[in-house]
């Protein structure tokens, strides 16, 4: 394929793999990046959400030609039940700022600019092109890739795996296991295109502003799942996804639960009359800290979702992606410039610059919580939406009944469903695993 060594390959054109090959590239290192897409992005899905602060460490004037949607001013939490949801919202006008904090944007058209960037600072990149295995010496060190082109052998120091949660390489060559179904959720989403004007007065939004609305409850049937609702320029990102072992599990499937999703009557004045033109699905890893296989190795790193790198708990992966594929090109950086070998002990640099830093600080914070969910599910997204939904009913309806009454109506339904114990077991569980 191409006889030169290069001192970095990158497999994925994805948020991890754009940030590692820009990083190394922008720093002089020879870098080849490989995408099995047509272009960077065509196969890539996100819900989607950029957090700002960690695309300005690479590109600080990001905003002048970015393609972005909306900047979030608000953000709204439902918990549902079949008819109704309890909200919290939150909308600032100091989001109203000059450098945003966080847009909404589109996958396929965010990657194209992102990867015309990388290009710009030297790095070959090749799409429609797949890895389909690591090279590796005598040692078992990764030495390149074997790709599906003809003559499709190329070697470097280093190999970046940005891969993505499905990647097959890594596990291939056995340097990780195959993610658990109770490690990775399926979401599918669909895009909403209305008239901008409809989109700004149904979100109440004004000019570039936007929202975002995260729900849970009995839109998810008792598995561990959550919906989405983005409002973008034109058109509203729509999703729900829920771990793969509870749709093994319950039989459920995820069109199904995406149908019923877009039925709930909070959902379906918001969509109304809007034309379908996208439908996706995609994996998201969700174990949490606890899931993070081996990063590195003689000759090789794994960034971003093929190293489980999401914060399911705040939404948050491409951040985290981005994050460690420059963490990661920086270490490759270094032993380069020492004119050191891209060895296991010099290649610890890299989850050394992870661990502190908020990547880890965050999931190892949060590391219990994917396991208490799963195994509380039915609880946390069936019992208690329904038992608050209720609550909330009661407190409100005006119906010449005593408020004690309400009171007391409400409390017994609570101590029916789970009992006080059960319930207070699971609020303590719960704000441990907070902690
Ligand atoms: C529905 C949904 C909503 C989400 N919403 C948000 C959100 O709002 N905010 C947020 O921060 N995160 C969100 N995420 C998570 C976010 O999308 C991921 O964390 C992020 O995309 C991970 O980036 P990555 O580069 O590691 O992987 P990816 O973006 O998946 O990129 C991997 C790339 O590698 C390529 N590839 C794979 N195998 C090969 C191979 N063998 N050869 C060559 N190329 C290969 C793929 O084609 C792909 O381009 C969401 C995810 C989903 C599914």
């Amino acid at each position: 394929m191409i006889e030169e060594k290069f001192d970095a390959i990158v497999v994925g054109a994805g948020m991890a793999g754009n940030a590692c090959a820009l990083t190394l590239a922008r720093r002089g290192l020879k870098v080849l990046q490989l995408e099995r897409g047509e272009y960077s992005g065509s196969k890539n899905v996100q819900g989607a959400i950029l957090y700002a602060d960690m695309l300005e460490k690479l590109i600080p004037d990001f905003r002048e030609d970015a393609p972005l949607e909306r900047h979030l001013v608000e953000q709204r939490f439902w918990m549902m039940d079949d008819r109704s949801h309890v909200g919290l919202h939150y909308r600032s006008e100091d989001f109203n700022e000059e450098r945003p904090n966080r847009y909404t944007i589109i996958r396929a058209q965010f990657d194209k600019w992102f990867s015309s960037k990388v290009r710009e600072a030297g790095a070959v990149v090749l799409c429609e092109t797949t890895v389909t295995e690591l090279a590796q010496d005598a040692y078992g060190r990764v030495i390149g890739v074997r790709t599906d082109r003809h003559d499709g052998e190329v070697h470097a120091d280093v190999v970046v795996l940005a891969e993505g949660v499905n990647g097959l390489l890594g596990t291939r060559a056995e340097l990780r296991e195959r993610p658990k179904p109770d490690n990775v959720a399926l979401a599918v989403k669909e895009m909403h295109f209305l008239p901008r004007e409809t989109i700004e007065a149904r979100f109440n939004l004004r000019g570039d502003e936007g929202t975002v609305i995260e729900a849970a409850g009995t839109i998810s049937r008792g598995m561990t799942g959550m919906g989405f609702i983005y409002a973008n320029k034109e058109c509203v990102s729509l999703g729900i996804g829920c771990l793969v072992a509870d749709f093994q599990k319950t039989g459920e499937t995820p069109y199904g639960l995406l149908e019923r999703f877009k039925r709930h009557p909070s959902v379906a004045p918001l969509i109304e009359g809007s034309e379908v033109k996208e439908y996706s699905a995609h994996l998201i890893p969700e174990g949490g800290y606890n899931a993070i296989p081996q990063l590195y190795g003689d000759g090789w790193v794994v960034v971003g979702d093929a190293a489980q790198l999401n914060n399911a708990i705040h939404r948050e992966g491409s951040n985290l992606a981005m994050t460690s594929g420059r963490f990661a090109a920086e270490a490759i950086f270094q032993i380069k410039s020492r004119r050191e070998k891209m060895t296991k002990d010099n290649l610890a640099r890299y989850p050394k610059a992870l661990h502190d830093s908020f990547v880890m600080k965050d999931l190892r914070k949060y590391r219990d919580m994917p396991a208490l969910l799963h195994t509380n599910s039915r609880n946390f997204f069936l019992t208690y939406p329904e038992l608050v939904a209720k609550a909330m009913e009661n407190f409100l309806r005006v119906d010449g009944t005593p408020k004690r009454e309400t009171e007391a109506k409400i409390f017994s339904a609570f101590r029916k469903a789970r009992g006080f114990t059960g319930l207070f077991g699971d609020a303590f569980k719960l704000a441990r695993a907070w902690r």
